[in-house]
């Protein structure tokens, strides 16, 4: 049984010690209490530009356990895992953050509960958000609120991108080549039994987080795209409510000009125009939105492009 650890890295020169050392302490109990079991470190340097790099060739050329994918260029932790999936060759695959903010010590655990059968997935669920912002918490939160509101697909708030899964449940995964990638909606979207194992937020071990405020709130925007179609019934909604209004105002000049002597042209027009005109720019916003995702999806772009594996430059 081989268990592949996919770790996307982008700048973790600081941390990639460290994390090396904790999965290798880890890997060698798990051997230990399991006969049988063997594994790879699948790292995917997503252009990074620092050392990161570096070490991974130097990891690679000690320990033949290490593989690595350098990226030709930061192509975001999206493509990465995408990249680290498909080029996995493990039965079991576990995906992780090299920071150790996804403790590796979970695995044991996360392994017992896949290889009992029951579970095709055990992931960790972030109870708290200790350490992060009021305001990124909010947001988040806020996030998770509306997209559950409005798509099918259920999003566990908390939920991450920890994920210990089986070979068929990776291939399914790698199944959804969607370009616009939103894993925790693929995650939930192809089903199967999820354990989740709740803790305590852990902080970074070090360097520094590469997801800025408003990386994060595009993300969002993506995510929601990508698995919600709802903005396309707000435009209908608008659609019909302008219209409603349009007759109302037309109506209302009617009987004010039968009254009361009002001149009829003016407010007719005036009303008729801003709605008409507020009608397709919304309209054609969102049309818009979704046109370029789908300009994207149809010109069918390589998740990534390999610039260097442990064989060398391709
Ligand atoms: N990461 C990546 N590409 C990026 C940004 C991040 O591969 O463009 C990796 C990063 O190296 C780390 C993981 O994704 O292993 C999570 O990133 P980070 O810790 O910066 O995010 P946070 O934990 O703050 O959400
Ligand atoms: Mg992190």
């Amino acid at each position: 049984m081989l268990i592949s650890a996919v770790v996307p890295c982008y700048n973790e020169e600081e941390v990639l010690p460290l994390f090396y050392e904790k999965m290798c302490e880890i890997m060698s109990n798990m051997k230990k209490t399991y006969n049988n079991l063997e594994f790879e470190l699948l790292f995917i340097d997503d252009g990074s530009k620092d050392k990161t790099l570096l070490k991974l060739r130097e990891l690679s050329k000690l320990d033949k356990r290490v593989r690595f994918i350098s990226f030709s260029r930061n192509f975001g932790k999206e493509s990465a895992m995408f990249a680290g999936l498909e080029n996995s060759k493990g039965d079991y695959v576990v995906v992780l953050d090299a920071d150790l903010q996804h403790p590796p010590d979970f695995i044991p655990q996360m392994y017992e509960y896949v290889k009992s059968g029951e579970y095709d997935c055990a992931t960790t669920r972030r109870v708290s958000r200790k350490g992060e912002s009021p305001v990124r918490s909010w947001f988040a939160r806020m996030f998770y609120k509306i997209m559950n509101k409005i798509s099918q697909t259920e999003i566990v708030d908390g939920a991450q991108d920890f994920r210990f899964m089986t070979r068929q449940m990776v291939n399914s995964i790698l199944e959804l080549k969607e370009y616009n990638r939103f894993s925790k909606g693929i995650f939930s979207w192809v089903g199967y039994k999820v354990k989740y194992i709740e803790y305590e937020n852990v902080e970074r071990a070090a360097g520094t987080t590469a997801w800025s405020f408003w990386k994060l709130f595009l993300y969002s925007i993506d995510g929601i795209c990508a698995f919600s179609t709802f903005p396309l019934a707000i435009s209908m909604f608008l659609g019909v409510l302008s219209c409603t209004l349009a007759v109302l105002i037309f109506v209302i000049s009617l009987i004010m000009s039968a009254v009361a002597g009002n001149d009829l042209e003016f407010p007719t027009i005036v009303s008729l125009i801003l709605l008409l005109g507020g009608l397709q720019l919304a309209c054609t916003g969102i049309l818009g939105q979704y046109l370029s995702k789908t300009y994207l999806e149809s010109k069918k772009r390589p998740i990534y492009l390999v610039r260097e594996t442990e064989e060398g430059i391709k």
